[in-house]
């Protein structure tokens, strides 16, 4: 599979600081800031800082350090976050994933009960 990334999405706008975000924790290798359109009292996405598409493109190619890095970032928004109760890691990817932003992300919601998985 070939991945083509698009350094203009808005992920990467604001990996470069061009575009604002409400940041909920950063280091060196993933962001995590809260969604502008919130679908659960938590909604926080953790993005990788480098250029991934998606969730397989990130697992084929990102190194060691970037996906321990990134699933590090993961647990912190949970800690942060008191996700105690329960919550749902959804990662989007290409039109049948119906993926927006072309960044890999993963959404982490929480905050109530998010009912079944999908809709149907
Ligand atoms: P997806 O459909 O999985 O690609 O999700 C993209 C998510 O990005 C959506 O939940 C949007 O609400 C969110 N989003 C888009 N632009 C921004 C932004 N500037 N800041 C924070 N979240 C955003």
């Amino acid at each position: 599979m070939q991945f083509d990334y698009d350094d203009q999405n808005i992920f990467a706008k604001i990996l470069r600081g061009e575009i604002p975000n409400n940041t909920v924790f950063e280091s060196d290798h993933a962001l995590a800031f809260r969604d502008i359109n919130p679908q659960a009292p938590v909604h926080v996405l953790v993005i990788p800082k480098g250029p991934y598409m998606t969730l397989d493109h990130f697992a084929r190619d990102a190194s060691a350090d970037e996906q321990v890095g990134f699933m590090a970032a993961v647990a912190e928004v949970c800690r942060l976050e008191g996700v105690e109760p329960g919550f749902r890691a959804v990662a989007n990817a290409r039109e049948d994933g119906v993926q927006d932003v072309p960044h890999y992300h993963l959404h982490i919601l929480a905050g109530r009960n998010l009912g079944p998985m999908l809709a149907r």
